[in-house]
Formats: structure tokens, sequence, C-alpha cells
């Protein structure tokens, strides 16, 4: 079987609002086509227009080859050397940021291509199932501008989420640093009370984790705040600091007793290395797409593993990454949960209607897929509405 095409899908949100920090808004979509008639599909959380220039710029010299160019002849089933040919060819272009992203994208079309030429689901070319059944977390992300209506919709989105069988929520609690929006603004004292009044209304069962996103500016301040959070009883509190004060976070992750968890803007297994051995972090939260796709996603895993670290992999997109994380999980047994933004609790229209077959959960959890490749099919009219949405922008 040999590649024969790459199409690159660059999708928008038509009620998209610039102001507004979730970056499910947009997409970059590829379908990998071969010779053989059978077709990959792949995702990246990454400006869609910078990656599908990434994926489609010619080749000008041996060590800044096209990614598309490098893909065009191959056997598409030799994922994983695939993966380290796009990796060294790009070099110079790449190595990290966009383009791993963008490679992710691809490598998730290959893997999924892989699972439908061998009629197996990619869970079982990862490894194997290591579990019977995949748990996910609820984020709950109010979008609203005033710190009222935040608690309010904090405290309403935590009891909607156990009520749909949820086990486990994470409160993307954000009134300071790169991810404020709206005029949000609280008090510490604030925030802790809210964090107090979610645990007090899911009750001790419940797992809740807590997302600052990179909200503290150093290790004192974040140190000094979470403290006061220890009686919460939390699984996690998500990237406390700026993503490259690693010696803040070692400091956060030894000094005060609650997991730190990070990871989801990296690229490649290198950042992540960096993250576990200087940052020191318990969780580790690749994204299917931005760390470089499914292949590069297994090797996080295992370097993971190595150093008894738990993977909570990072989700923000579409029913596609939700599928590529689903099989991660599967196969990986130190994997907790997958985060999974609930479609009747987000905003976003491509999260909703782009796939027409995605994962659901049942009772609580995620049944493990059973269809060849990813198993999920991209809903050809939402695709072709996304699609202009995005034409009408540049
Ligand atoms: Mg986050």
């Amino acid at each position: 079987m040999k590649i024969t095409r790459i199409d690159c899908h660059v999708l928008l949100d038509p009620g998209y609002d610039i102001g507004a920090t979730s970056s499910a808004q947009d997409d970059i979509v590829v379908e990998i086509h071969t010779d053989q008639g059978l077709t990959g599909i792949g995702e990246s959380d990454v400006n869609p227009w910078i990656a599908r220039a990434c994926i489609q710029a010619p080749s000008t010299h041996t060590m800044g080859l096209g990614l598309a160019e490098m893909l065009i002849g191959e056997d598409p089933l030799r994922v994983e050397e695939l993966w380290d040919k796009l990796y060294v060819g790009s070099a110079m272009n790449g190595r990290r940021g966009a383009v791993i992203h963008a490679i992710g994208a691809l490598d998730m079309a290959l893997h999924d291509l892989r699972g439908k030429a061998l009629g197996k689901p990619c869970y079982e070319l990862l490894g194997g199932a290591t579990k019977s059944h995949i748990t996910p977390y609820a984020s709950l992300q109010p979008e609203v501008s005033s710190f009222d209506a935040y608690r309010a919709s904090l405290l309403d989105w935590a009891a909607t989420a156990k009520s749909l069988g949820f086990r486990a929520a994470k409160l993307e609690v954000t009134p300071s640093g790169p991810y404020r929006h709206k005029g949000l603004h609280a008090t510490q004292k604030e925030v802790t009370e809210t964090i107090g009044a979610v645990r007090e209304s899911v009750g001790p069962e419940f797992t809740l984790m807590v997302d600052v996103q990179y909200g503290f500016p150093d290790a004192d301040t974040c140190l000094r705040a979470i403290r006061d959070w220890v009686d919460f009883n939390l699984f996690f509190v998500e990237t406390p600091l700026p993503s490259d004060d690693l010696a803040g976070y070692a400091r956060v992750a030894t000094e005060q007793p609650i997991p730190i968890a990070a990871g989801e803007w990296l690229a490649t297994r290198y950042e992540f290395l960096e993250l576990m051995d200087r940052g020191k972090i318990q969780v580790v939260q690749p994204d299917m797409g931005r760390v470089g796709g499914l292949t590069e996603a297994k090797r996080v895993c295992d370097l993971a593993l190595d150093r008894k670290l738990t993977v909570v992999p990072h989700l923000w997109k579409t029913g596609i990454s939700i599928a590529a994380a689903a099989h991660l999980a599967a196969a990986t047994p130190h994997c907790a949960f997958i985060e999974f933004l609930p479609a009747s609790l987000c905003a976003s229209a491509l999260r909703k209607e782009l796939v027409s077959d995605e994962l659901r959960m049942i009772d609580g959890v995620v049944p493990l897929p059973v269809r060849p490749g990813l198993g999920v099919e991209l809903n050809r009219e939402a695709l072709s509405r996304f699609s202009r949405a995005a034409e009408k922008v540049m």
C-alpha cells in the first residue's frame, strides 16, 4: 500500500469568538489517502493555517523537506519509522512547535490507516488493552465575565457533570494569568472558597482537579495559595506556573502534597523529559496532536512509566482526538483518565458536529472502541460548512 494524496482541511466554527480562550473553535484535519482506497484521518490543536503551511510547504533542501512530500509514495503501515523520517527531514524548520503539531495530525491519520488496513482498533497495535474501559473527566470552563457568575456556573456545571454520570471533573479556575478572560477577577480567598464550595457540593467520592492555566507568576506565590487547597483532596493542580519555569515547577511539585500536572503545550518526548526530570511533576498531559501524534504520545507514556508517573492526556478538540486519546488510554495502564469536554457543556460547534459517531460515555465510562483504526468518521456536511467559514477569514 502506498500513500497517494494528503488533504488538509482548515476549519473554523462560524460562531467563533476571538475573545474566548477555547482552542476548540478551529481545527486542522488531515486525510491521508492510499492507492488501495483506504483513508486515515487526524487533527491537531494548532492554528490550522499554520499547520497546513507546515504540511504543504515544498522541500527546499535535504534538512528542510516538506511533510506531505516526504509521505507521498511511502507505505503507511510503517507508522513509527515515518514519524522519525518526518522529524529528521524537517529538522531545520521543526524539531518543536508548529511543525511537530502538524506531524501530530499526520501521525494520527497514519495510526487510523494502519488500524483500518489491519482490521484492528489502534490500541491493539499500540500494545493491546490494559483495562476494560476508559474513565473520562469533564472539563468545566464557564465563559462568563464576572467571578460571581463564574462561581455559580462552576457549581452548576459540576452538579450537571455528576448527574451525567461523570466520576471526575476539572475546574478551570482562571482569574489571573494569560488565560484570564472577559475581565474575570477574584481574590485568592474567593478562589479557595469556590473550590471548597464545589468539593462540598459534589461530595468526597467524586474526583476533582483544578486547572489554573499558568495563573501564578512564581513558585512562592503558587505555594502560598495552593497549600490552602490541600484539604480539598485534589487529584492534581494543572499548569500552575509559566510553562518555561521548570525550576519553579520542581519547587511547587516537591514542597507541597498536591500532585502537579502539566504538558498540554509540549511537542515531542524531549520536552516531556525536561518537564519530568527537571520540573519533577507527577502527572504528564500530552495532547495527542501537539505532542506529535499517537506515536510520540506513546513514547511519552513509556518514559512516564519508567518514572512511575501518571498520564492524563490533554484534549480540547473534536471526536477525532477523543478517539485518539481513548486508544492511547486503553493501551496505557498508568493513564488514569482522559480529558473529555462534554458536548452538552461546550460551546464549540466543531466539538459537537465534526464527527458523526464519536465515542460515548455510558455509566461514567467510555467502553473500549471496537472499530478498526480510530473508529470515527467525518461528518461531510459539517466539514464543508466549517471549511467555508475558514475561507471567509482568509
Ligand atoms: Mg489546561
